[in-house]
This record gives C-alpha cells, sequence and structure tokens, in this order.
C-alpha cells in the first residue's frame, strides 16, 4: 500500500473540509463538498434530507455503516449588546474558555459575511482589574466586530441579527514533524480518513468482504447525528470519531484508539473484540479505553431504535471541544485499522 499517497489525500482533504465552516446546522457547503468528492471517484452519493451524505462504496451482505460527522462546534448570535458587539449562544458544547480571543466569522442570513473576535467583556488588562479573576461565559464574553459599530442600531443597519452563525476559526497548522493542530480535527479528520478509505477502495479495487456504506453525518455535535438513515440492510454501526487523549487513559495522539466503552454504555463485545484482533493482526499501534464523558454517532443508533452492533475508533486528538492536536501516525494508523477491519 502506497502510505505516502493515501496519508497526503487525507491531510489534503481534512484541511479543505476544516477550512470550510460548518457548525451544527450550517453545513451544507461542507456536504456539496462531499459530495463532489465521492463523485469524483465515480461513486454515486446521496444526500439525505436533514442534510447528511450517504454513499456504498461496494461489497455484499453483512452491511457495514461507517461514519464520521461532518458538523462542528460554533455558535449563534443570540442578541445584540448595547454597545453593538455580539453575545453569542453555543452550537453544541462549544467553551468559551477555549474560544477566548479566537477570531470568527459571522454569515448573516443575506449571505453577508463580517469577521470579529471573542472577547471578555471590557478586555484590556490595563483598564480591566478584574481580567483575572472573570469566569469566562457565554454572558461575560462578546464578539467584537471588525466594523465600526457603538451601538445596536449600527450592528442592525449592517443586517447582522439574532439567528446569524458564527464560525471559529480553526487555525489549522501541520507541524513538520507530522502533529496536525486545528479546532474540529472532531470530526473532520475522520472524514478525511472515510474519503481516504473510499480513494483506497476504488483506486486499489479492493474486494470488501461484506458491503460498505460510508455515512457522512450532520447534527453529531447536537446529538442526533446518527439516529436517522441506515438502511434496514446494516448490521453495525462504526463511528470513527476523535479518539480521547488525557489522564488516565492510554491512548497517544500517535496511536488509533478503540473504544470499549463511552459514557453511554459499552460498545458491542464482539465488535471491540475484532477490532482489537485486527489491529494486533496488522501490528498497529493502539490503545483500548473507556472515555468517560463521550457520546457517538454509533451510540445515537442504537438509541433511535436500530438494531445493530456498534463500534467506535479514531486517531487520538488532545484538547478536544480546544485547539485540537493529532499526529500523522494516529491518522495512518486509524486508517490502517479500517483497511484491516475490512480485508477479504
Ligand atoms: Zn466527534
Amino acid at each position: 500500500m502506497d502510505k505516502e499517497k493515501y496519508l497526503t489525500y487525507i491531510l489534503e482533504e481534512t484541511t479543505k473540509i476544516l477550512s470550510i465552516d460548518s457548525p451544527s446546522g450550517f453545513t451544507k457547503k461542507a456536504a456539496s463538498y462531499v459530495m463532489q468528492e465521492y463523485e469524483k471517484f465515480g461513486y454515486k452519493p446521496t444526500q439525505t434530507v436533514k442534510g447528511g451524505v450517504i454513499c456504498e462504496i461496494g461489497g455484499e451482505g453483512n452491511a457495514l455503516f461507517m461514519e464520521a460527522h461532518m458538523d462542528t462546534l460554533g455558535a449563534m448570535v443570540c442578541d445584540i449588546n448595547a454597545n453593538g458587539s455580539l453575545k453569542l449562544s453555543p452550537l453544541g458544547g462549544m467553551n468559551p474558555n477555549n474560544a477566548e480571543t479566537e477570531n470568527c466569522m459571522i454569515y448573516t442570513r443575506e449571505g453577508k459575511t463580517y469577521s470579529g473576535t471573542f472577547q471578555l467583556k471590557n478586555a484590556s488588562i490595563h483598564v480591566n482589574g478584574e481580567f483575572n479573576k472573570t469566569e469566562r461565559t457565554f454572558d461575560s464574553m462578546e464578539v467584537v466586530l471588525d466594523e465600526k459599530v457603538f451601538s445596536k442600531e449600527d450592528t442592525l443597519k449592517l443586517g447582522i441579527m439574532t439567528g446569524d452563525v458564527v464560525c471559529f476559526d480553526p487555525r489549522t497548522r501541520i507541524t513538520e514533524s507530522g502533529y496536525i493542530k486545528s479546532r474540529f480535527l472532531d470530526d473532520k479528520l475522520s472524514v478525511g480518513i472515510l474519503l481516504g478509505f473510499a480513494k483506497y477502495v476504488k483506486e486499489e479495487k479492493i474486494n470488501l468482504p461484506r458491503k460498505v456504506y460510508q455515512h457522512i453525518t450532520v447534527y453529531e455535535e447536537v446529538g442526533h447525528g446518527g439516529a436517522a438513515s441506515i438502511p434496514d440492510e446494516v448490521t453495525e454501526v462504526l463511528s470513527v470519531d476523535m479518539g480521547c487523549v488525557g489522564e488516565g487513559l492510554t491512548c497517544s495522539e500517535h496511536q488509533v484508539s478503540i473504544c470499549a466503552k463511552d459514557s453511554r454504555g459499552p460498545y458491542d463485545y464482539d465488535v471491540v473484540s475484532n477490532l482489537i484482533a485486527a489491529a494486533k493482526n496488522a501490528n498497529l499501534d493502539f490503545a483500548v479505553d473507556v472515555y468517560p464523558y463521550y457520546g457517538s454517532d454509533a451510540d445515537v443508533a442504537l438509541v433511535s431504535g436500530h438494531d445493530v452492533k456498534h463500534g467506535l475508533i479514531g486517531s487520538g486528538v488532545y484538547a478536544s471541544h480546544g485547539y485540537e492536536r493529532s499526529h500523522k501516525d494516529g491518522v495512518w494508523n486509524t486508517f490502517r485499522l479500517l483497511t484491516e477491519y475490512l480485508h477479504n
């Protein structure tokens, strides 16, 4: 297998998708990009009513549904302050501490875009004696627009209103040493990996041992990404989502994480065992962990009433829901686990 070719493709795709703002509820552009990418390979993807992308990539029988989500954290304007700045309400688990001083874009319903910065109110440390003591919340913080506005009226005149979507700069960087740093690697890194797998199956003419669908979901960050659109013939749902890295867990950014249990409960015993066996068989650098605060699209498939087995794997991602970090090694181990798990 040409490692350089597939790893390069995955990282290029990840970078492109990261550059398309797509918080939950604002994913149309990302979806059309993903559709085009599948079509380039000669696949026939379809769009779900709520905006996800489903693509059958080959094989027959005992269908596996592979999922990664293209929606990310973000925010929505919920009020315009008297000084013309914006009050935000989070989309998904966007944490105000993690977004402080980040640049952002505001997309109005009329198609205009404006830039701004998410700051603590009264953010000059030479003026605000309480700067260090103030808790960062969506009430204590605001978006300062890069426009000459001094009042609520000034901002309204720009066409900005409650309900406008706010997207934070992903600040994507890939270092010489192989680290991938960006917001929203959760889960655009896995979207890149799934596209890489689709490319691999097509270009290497892989004979899959079972039918495989890929579902690039939306609304995962708000809890119902994987709830619908699972074909009746599917017997297994495999989420490819960020692997947890942190104290008490064994995974690093260099490994593929196999999740045995998350906060909703255990993953299917056989699926987890088979993933571990596949990782061992291919001599992959992997970790098995229990995630303390986590839920996935695969969990949601079961919660929504589908009778399927479920699993979860992903490249190790540190500082999740903040300025996240992974590594090329973790990406490669994840890609290889997919190819090993689905080889004839
Ligand atoms: Zn995720």
